[in-house]
Parts: structure tokens; sequence; C-alpha cells
């Protein structure tokens, strides 16, 4: 069993055997699955945010409620 790190939004995964350092260890799901021949029960996944989509996500947090888009709900200011 493996603890991993998932992006909740894109599903790339923290590969904390990587020498690199940064961005480089977010991986695709499946190639990371398939370097370490791993299947969905060999790991169990932590939800979290990759650096891509941390910064969307603050941009996106950023924006006024009016253009956010629908999902939002009313009367939380
Ligand atoms: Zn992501």
């Amino acid at each position: 069993m493996r603890l991993v790190v998932m992006c909740c939004l894109c599903e790339n995964v923290y590969d904390d055997m990587e020498k690199e350092v940064g961005n480089a260890r977010w991986k695709e799901q499946g190639w990371f699955m398939a370097k370490y021949q791993l299947t969905r029960a060999d790991i169990r996944v932590s939800h979290g945010y990759c650096p891509d989509c941390l910064r969307c996500y603050r941009t996106f947090l950023a924006l006024p409620p009016e253009r956010r888009g629908a999902s939002q709900k009313e009367g939380l200011s």
C-alpha cells in the first residue's frame, strides 16, 4: 500500500521518488501507475492540488463572484 497525493482537478499524482524537485514530481496518473506497477488497489489516495491547478484555483478565487459561473451559491459573502 502506498500513499499517493493526487491533484483533485487534473488527477496528476505526486511522485516522491522522483529525483527532480518541484513541478517535475507531478506525473500523469497512468504513467505513474505503470512506472511503479501499481493498481488502484495498491494505493491510498490523498487529494490535493498540483502547482498548476493551485495557481488556476487561486486565480479563480480572486475573480469576483459574478464571474465564477453559476455553480457559486449566492449569499456566501
Ligand atoms: Zn492539477
